[in-house]
């Protein structure tokens, strides 16, 4: 019973971690890839649970021998996730999500035709100025280049199958539980999940 991939992609301020978290909480079968980054933690993120935090040079190892099944460069770290992992969890019928950035979300497009590519917006530009702000702490300028890089990433929803707006968190929670039950239906998917009913519509009778 092979699994379902679901890549979610969100500008930072959108509310993403707490959506996927709480995604998380809905779906049982649903897993979240950790990935690796060359980015120094932050406070409260711990090896393994947040990401595989890895030096530059093990990353870029990795990434030569095909060991990411997408990596990209984000404001001046790199990402990935393993190839490995994906394919165990895909292999095991359990339902995948990636929470990776639009580069990453094209490269699993390509490569995962049979997946599905989710955009969330925040609810509008004043509220993800405020998101942004939210911590009191950081100077305009800091708050100017991290809307500026919010928009940038912005400017690629189009290339996503579904785009959701998030406003109120249960209704963006159910509509993201709408998507995976589609993406589930879509016809490789079930095509993989139940080959012995199409192998038989596949013969002649
Ligand atoms: P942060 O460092 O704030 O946790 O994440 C920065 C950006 O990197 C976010 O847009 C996040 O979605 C993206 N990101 C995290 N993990 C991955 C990954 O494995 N691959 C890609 N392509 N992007 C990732």
């Amino acid at each position: 019973m092979p699994g379902t991939l679901i890549t979610v992609t969100a500008p930072s301020g959108a509310g993403k971690t707490t959506l996927v978290r709480e995604m998380l909480r809905h779906d049982p079968n649903l897993r979240l890839s950790v990935s690796y980054t060359t980015r120094a933690p932050r406070a409260g993120e711990e090896d393994g649970r947040e990401y595989h935090f890895i030096e530059t040079g093990r990353f870029l190892e990795m990434r030569d021998v095909g060991g990411f099944a997408e990596w990209a460069e984000v404001h001046g770290n790199y990402y990935g996730t393993s190839r490995a992992w994906l394919a165990e969890q895909l292999g095991q019928g359990r339902d995948t999500m990636l929470e990776i950035d639009w580069q990453g979300a094209a490269q699993v497009r390509e490569a995962f035709p049979e997946s599905v590519s989710v955009f969330v917006l925040p609810p509008s530009l004043d509220e993800l100025e405020n998101r942004l702000r939210g911590r009191g702490t950081d100077s305009e300028e800091t708050i100017a280049l991290r809307l500026r890089a919010a928009i940038d990433e912005m400017r690629h929803v189009q290339e996503f199958a579904y785009v959701i707006i998030n406003d109120r968190l249960q209704d963006t929670i159910a509509e993201l539980a709408v998507v995976l039950q589609a993406a589930r239906l879509r016809y490789p998917n079930q095509h993989k999940r139940y080959p012995q009913y199409f192998s038989f519509l596949e013969q002649d009778h």
